[in-house]
């Protein structure tokens, strides 16, 4: 599957594709706040329609992921990172920034992010 996802002002966009089975919500301090719900897909996946310099970027607790933002809204479309298990490049996809993913429907799994 192909969606499009953006920030609610359009100053971050980006395409993905691969087949969306669950989003996690995850209960770390930022995934609460933010009320994100997750999809890991390999970077590879993901395009930017919009220029890297349009996106902030949030490091935090160990600093190996990098949280984008948009500077405008204040919306965080998505996340990137090394995959600590197979040392892939991957993103976390906020599945809320998706407007074509029925969230009504869209199988939500628990994760424990706080204890990692
Ligand atoms: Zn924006």
């Amino acid at each position: 599957m192909h969606y499009q996802g953006s920030c609610q002002c359009g100053q971050v966009a980006f395409d993905v594709e691969g087949e969306i089975d669950s989003g996690l919500a995850c209960n770390c301090s930022m995934c609460s706040r933010r009320a994100s719900l997750l999809w890991f897909v390999p970077r590879d996946k993901l395009v930017l329609r919009t220029p890297e310099s349009a996106q902030a970027t949030y490091k935090f607790n160990k600093h190996v992921i990098e949280h984008h933002f948009c500077p405008t809204c204040g919306i965080a479309p998505f996340s990137e990172a090394t995959h600590p298990k197979t040392g892939m490049p991957t993103v976390a996809v906020n599945v809320r920034c998706l407007p074509d993913i029925d969230l009504e429907t869209l199988n939500v799994q628990k994760v424990d992010g706080a204890s990692f």
